[in-house]
């Protein structure tokens, strides 16, 4: 039998109750399967760690995750504590020295979800984003100087390298091809930003010639937000910068129902290290604590890793449980307008794996 180590870091917020869910869950499946089995080491990383040890993680923290086959993480966040700080201190502190380069947030609207699109219900909106994760705006590329001053200038530069940009565009048409549509949409801002974006369609329009069975088109970011509320069904995998990537998938959560559903998994395709999936929400605080955070994010998030770890059935069989459930009215937590808890969602995803194929 494969045991799966498995690194999970539950973070700040609603991540601690979705990634005990999410932990329940894949153990449930686990259980089905019977080939396979999880060992979790959790991780108390965060905010409350923060406050008690002036950083976010350990200095040898990345080395304790190092040798995991993943890392299923929940949020970052804390409401006295600057976001910069949580996010650098944490979630980036992981992504980017691990060269998880690629972000993928697939969006669907699942069975019983409303999206807030009139006349869209299921197929129109059938996207995956592909999020450059490791350079671009979030470089942390820049400065301040004369800080308080009246001549206190700040700046942050985005920094694109050529090999960045050709291995995540690369990395989207092969998700593309792997698609029945076989399209991909290349997002930039290259009529504004005249340097880095422009870099960017060129190097588009080279490595396409590499995929010769995908139709590809180019959007600008504004155009683009326009294009996923109007005509939602013209595009199918879409890749763009980390702060255009993360606006758009924002945006996308919305137009699928609600943010608690969204996954996300940041990969390191070559997979010299460890990647990591998460849901796509915050910390969430207003609804910490209430027992009503929407699980199903980190679930869908759970069936990319399964994906990612070669478990294709028990993935099929995760995200089949958790569209049974999705259909279920009742089991509709308060951010998809029903009363359901985190803990009804939980016992009824559990109840449908175990009852997913009898
Ligand atoms: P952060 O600062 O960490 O990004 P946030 O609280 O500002 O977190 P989100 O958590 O991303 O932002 O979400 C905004 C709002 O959406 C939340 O305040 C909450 O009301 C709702 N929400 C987000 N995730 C969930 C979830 N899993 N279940 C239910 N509601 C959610």
């Amino acid at each position: 039998m494969t045991t799966y180590r498995i690194a999970a870091i539950p973070g700040d917020g609603i991540g601690g109750e979705v990634i005990s869910a999410g932990v329940e869950v894949l153990d449930a499946l686990a259980r089905r399967d019977g080939s396979f089995s999880f060992t979790f080491d959790s991780f108390d990383w965060g905010g409350e760690y923060y406050k008690r040890n002036g950083r976010m993680m350990p200095e040898n923290g990345r080395d304790l995750i190092r040798d995991h086959d993943a890392i299923l993480f929940g949020s970052a966040g804390h409401p006295e504590i600057p976001d910069h700080i949580t996010l650098w201190g944490l979630r980036l502190a992981i992504c980017q020295p691990f060269d998880q380069y690629a972000n993928v947030r697939p969006t669907r609207i699942l069975p019983g979800i409303t999206s807030p699109l009139r006349h869209v219900s299921g197929p129109e909106l059938d996207w995956v984003i592909v999020r450059e994760n490791s350079e671009g705006e979030y470089a942390g590329v820049g400065g301040r100087v004369h800080q308080g001053s009246p001549l206190e200038a700040a700046t942050d530069v985005s920094m694109f390298t050529r090999l960045g940009v050709a291995r995540i565009i690369r990395f989207a048409f092969r998700l593309a091809q792997s698609r029945p549509r076989r399209h991909l949409t290349v997002v930039t801002k290259s009529n504004a930003q005249r340097h880095a974006m422009v870099m960017w369609d060129e190097v588009a329009a080279e490595v396409a010639g590499e995929f010769p069975d995908v139709t590809w088109d180019k959007m600008l970011v504004d155009a683009m937000t326009v294009r996923m509320v109007m005509k939602p069904d013209s595009l199918d995998t879409i890749v763009a910068t980390n702060l255009h990537a993360d606006i758009l998938s924002d945006l996308a959560a919305a137009l699928a129902g609600s943010l608690g559903i969204a996954p996300t998994a940041n990969l390191n395709p070559e997979r010299d290290f460890p990647s990591m999936f998460e849901p796509i929400h915050g910390s969430a605080f207003d609804i910490t604590g209430k027992g009503v955070a929407n699980p199903v994010g980190t679930f869908w998030s759970s069936v990319m890793m399964l994906e990612h770890l070669g478990e294709a059935d028990a993935a099929a069989r995760l995200m089949a449980a958790i569209e049974r459930v999705t259909g279920d009215p009742r089991c509709h937590t308060p951010d998809l307008g029903g009363t359901a808890r985190t803990a009804d969602v939980t016992a009824a995803v559990i109840a449908a794996i175990n009852g997913a194929n009898d």
